[in-house]
């Protein structure tokens, strides 16, 4: 197909992703993130792009990110660009860990004793590190991880202006504490590899879902040091059970399918599109599905009050 009769063809600098971890397929909720960065790249006439974030190859399951293609392709979401896997680029966050020199050291500390220190925990769950390596590891200790020093505790908090839910600010001293960079178990850490790989895929709309919103502060501080653009950031409400829970494999959310009519991949797709709040769109094939989706996800924004537009 020539670009010319392309609906969507790219033509401008917005460049999106959509980054799932291979931890399990699709479901209603991550479909959610995926269809939020693909409406938004969309209506910018802009690249998305799919990264497998394999990173944490531990809880990759085998045959999840082959499955994941070929859902967002039986959607109808097929990526501009070539699909990355964070498994083979393991040089870039070693090379980007280099280059934070004495930003970085080494920590000997295990889970039990941060807990222990009884700082508390930070938003997304993990303890506050207490920085107890902070200035060298105790005789003895040998370096179990690396950690990334965040401003101290008197300087200014980390602000940004999220395009969907308004202005967040952090201080990443209190609400984080130094953070790993590598891992004790030798893989390198998503606040790490999502931030190389955006800078380097040129992303400039990050669009997920807003259990990410309280790491967002970490990775415009590793930005800052690493000298790499800052993104704009959109993160939409994520789906949550009936007991409350976010919607996982974990949780036993259903997989989208993979086959089915038509019929069936517009139905995930309206199901989705009504969660973020795009209204009953009713479409007879996925290529009206679309057509009608893009617009309505434009004039959503429109009436955000404050929905910053990426130029
Ligand atoms: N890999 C993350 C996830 O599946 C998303 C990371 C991101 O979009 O920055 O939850």
């Amino acid at each position: 197909m020539s670009d010319t009769v392309r609906p969507f063809a790219p033509s401008s600098g917005y460049v999106g992703r959509f980054a799932p971890s291979p931890t399990g397929v699709l479901h209603a909720g991550s479909l959610v993130a995926a269809l939020a960065s693909y409406l938004d790249a969309r209506v910018y006439r802009g690249t998305w792009l799919v990264r497998i974030e394999d990173v944490d190859e531990g809880r990759a399951v085998p045959g999840a990110a082959e499955r994941i293609l070929a859902q967002l392709a039986w959607l109808g979401m097929h990526p501009d660009g070539e699909v990355v896997w964070q498994s083979r680029r393991k040089h870039l966050y070693r090379a980007a860990s280099e280059r934070l020199g004495r930003h970085v050291y080494g920590c000997g500390c295990n889970r039990r004793e941060i807990a222990d220190s009884r700082l508390g925990v930070a938003p997304d769950g993990a303890a506050i590190y207490p920085g107890t390596c902070r200035d060298g590891l105790a005789p003895g200790r040998s370096a179990r991880s690396l950690r990334l020093r965040v401003p101290e505790p008197g300087a200014d908090a980390i602000a940004f202006v999220d395009r969907f839910a308004g202005p967040v600010t952090q201080h990443l001293a209190r609400e984080s504490g130094d953070f790993v960079l590598l891992r004790a178990d030798g893989f390198w850490a998503y606040q790490l590899a999502v931030v190389v790989d955006d800078a380097d895929q040129g992303v400039t709309d990050v669009v997920r879902g807003a259990d990410l919103l309280d790491s967002t502060p970490r990775q415009i501080w590793l930005q800052t040091l690493l000298g790499v653009p800052t993104p704009r950031y959109l993160h939409v409400p994520v789906v949550r059970n009936a007991d409350g829970e976010k919607l996982s494999k974990q949780t036993g959310a259903p997989a989208v399918p993979t086959t089915g009519g038509a019929a069936d991949a517009v139905a995930a797709l309206a199901q989705a599109a009504g969660f973020l709040g795009l209204g009953d769109i009713r479409a007879g094939s996925l290529a009206a599905f679309w057509q009608a989706a893009v617009p309505a996800w434009a004039s959503l924004l429109a009436a955000r009050p404050g929905a910053a537009l990426p130029g």
